[in-house]
């Protein structure tokens, strides 16, 4: 007789496995920083590659990335930064979807990884074969994914979208009298519900960073900064985004603290951020966002942990190797690629600029 039980592998239990298994790199002493920064910007030009970088990883990587002639920005942006550059391979300081996003828009390029499983909660709370169930159970609704999904997830989906332009596409197929089925980020998707009045169904996903930042602890802070002006990414919980002066994409924050008056800031997302607010805008003050209650203990205290994964070391030896090399399945590709181009001919056929501010 068979005694064993084959447990099914939730969402939740592969978010705490991939948590679990994030290792930060070893730390390095002020040498083999140098040095490592030395070799890697030698083998970004041997191996004709281009180091692009998001907000949330370390600010030396950050910082590599735009000496090197590199870019740091958001998702969409790195891998349409990656198309424009001339360089044959493209290496990707982030997590996986972002080496995806990269190689849908760029199949002739070698896409390159410091870490293959850094991981993200909300990609790993929408596996391709639930969300494929869920798309058949409501036909009659348009399924718009965000950004942070696998490629699989985007080419069943029929649009892809960024925080940044996330509520003008909800907005518009809405005002076509269109149903919406949301994916994956349950905070984000219950701000533009609250936003455009649209008829939308939430997948229940969440970003394990920005899920911990508390409205109370947030009140407390904002009591004892008064004159701070509060900055808030809508991966958050709704009593987050309510105190909000701002709330939007990373690009959008980044652009809030350098264009408003106030000269102090409380931010509520991945605290990578500080090194780009700080290059925009130096002589003003950012405060972290609270994580949680007092006495509580926070599960990601404002960084993400995969994002972390991402080192000089890592970095160096799969420039060395050309190991970490992103691969789709060309099918694949091809179908997540005409949701995401319909996100950029979007983009591009409104005459207005994308609202990147998005004041609440
Ligand atoms: S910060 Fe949140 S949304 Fe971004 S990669 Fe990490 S888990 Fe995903």
């Amino acid at each position: 007789m068979n005694n064993k039980v084959s447990i099914a592998v939730t969402p939740e239990r592969r978010i705490v496995d991939a948590m679990a298994a994030a290792h930060p790199p070893a730390p390095l002493s002020e040498q083999e920083r140098h040095d490592l920064v030395d070799k890697t910007r030698a083998l970004l030009v041997e191996k004709d590659a281009v180091l692009v970088a998001h907000y949330y990883v370390d600010a030396g990587l950050q910082a590599l990335a735009d000496e090197s002639g590199g870019f740091v920005a958001d998702s969409l942006e790195m891998a349409r930064f990656g198309h424009q550059h001339p360089a044959t391979t493209l290496v990707v300081a982030g997590v996986r979807f972002m080496g995806e996003t990269a190689k849908i828009l760029n199949p002739e390029k070698r896409v390159l990884m410091p870490e293959l499983t850094a991981e993200c909660s909300l990609d790993l709370s929408c596996p391709i074969q639930a969300f494929a169930e869920y798309c058949d159970a409501h036909p009659e609704r348009t399924s718009v994914v965000y950004a942070n999904t696998s490629a699989e997830v985007k080419a069943r989906a029929d649009w892809v979208v960024t925080s940044g332009i996330a509520l003008d596409v909800v907005r518009h197929l809405h005002s076509q009298g269109e149903k919406i089925l949301w994916a994956p980020d349950r905070h984000l998707g219950a701000y533009i519900q609250r936003q455009t009045d649209a008829d939308m169904l939430l997948w229940p996903g969440s970003c394990i960073v920005h899920e911990a930042f508390k409205g109370d602890a947030m009140i407390r802070l904002m009591q004892k900064h008064p004159d701070a002006r509060v900055l808030v990414h809508p991966e958050s919980p709704a009593g987050v985004i309510d105190l909000a002066d701002v709330v939007g994409s990373t690009t959008a924050l980044i652009k809030a603290a350098q264009s408003m008056d106030a000269t102090k800031f409380i931010v509520a997302t991945d605290r990578g951020i500080f090194y780009k607010m700080k290059q925009a805008a130096p002589h003003k003050t950012f405060i972290e966002a609270p994580v949680a209650g007092e006495g509580a203990t926070c599960i990601s205290c404002a960084h993400c942990p995969w994002m972390e994964m991402n080192g000089l070391q890592n970095l160096a030896d799969i420039l060395e190797s050309g190991e970490n090399e992103i691969t789709i399945d060309e099918q694949i590709r091809q179908k997540a690629l005409r949701s995401v181009q319909k996100m950029i001919d979007f983009r591009q056929r409104r005459s207005t600029p994308v609202r990147e501010l998005i004041t609440a």
